[in-house]
């Protein structure tokens, strides 16, 4: 039982990235976005670059605290985010990207499901079926990432 509770969650291989890439845009003297991390109970205050005027991009991102998905909302000047249910994940990565590949299966997590979106997206953008190792993911949302990886090799064997 030692320091197990109440210990800051910023040792993480996402919390280093993530801290990287704000010290990298700070440093070329970008205008950072403040927002904070739409889940209940995490409220982590996420900084983001900003779009030019008139455009808005919504990537799916993953908060470095607590590491769960969410949309990230971002305009000229302001940025938001939003939770990335399993229903939203999966209709909001079809308006986006088109359809998944593969359904997410029934009766998981919405965590899982991120991970599964995420895979199929990453598969969508020609990543290896070999990949080794996700970062320290929550062990659903890697599980959904493997499942998605392992049926995409079962459908081309
Ligand atoms: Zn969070």
């Amino acid at each position: 039982m030692l320091g197990h509770e109440g210990q800051p969650m910023c040792n993480t291989p996402l919390m280093d990235f993530y801290t990287e890439h704000i010290h990298t845009l700070e440093s070329t003297g970008a205008s950072l976005l403040d927002f904070e991390c739409p889940y209940s109970g995490c409220g982590f205050g996420i900084k983001t670059g900003t779009v030019a005027p008139g455009l808005m991009d919504a990537p799916l991102s993953t908060c470095p605290s607590c590491e769960r998905f969410f949309w990230k909302i971002v305009q000229h000047g302001r940025a938001c985010g939003l939770r990335a249910h399993r229903a939203t994940v999966t209709r909001a990565v079809g308006a986006l990207i088109g359809p998944l590949g593969l359904p997410i299966p029934e009766s998981r997590s919405d965590v899982y499901a991120a991970g599964w979106a995420y895979a199929d997206g990453y598969l969508k953008r020609g990543g290896d079926l070999a990949v080794e190792r996700v970062g320290d993911w929550l062990e659903d949302k890697a599980k959904g990432f493997w499942e998605r990886l392992a049926a995409e090799r079962q459908r081309k064997s």
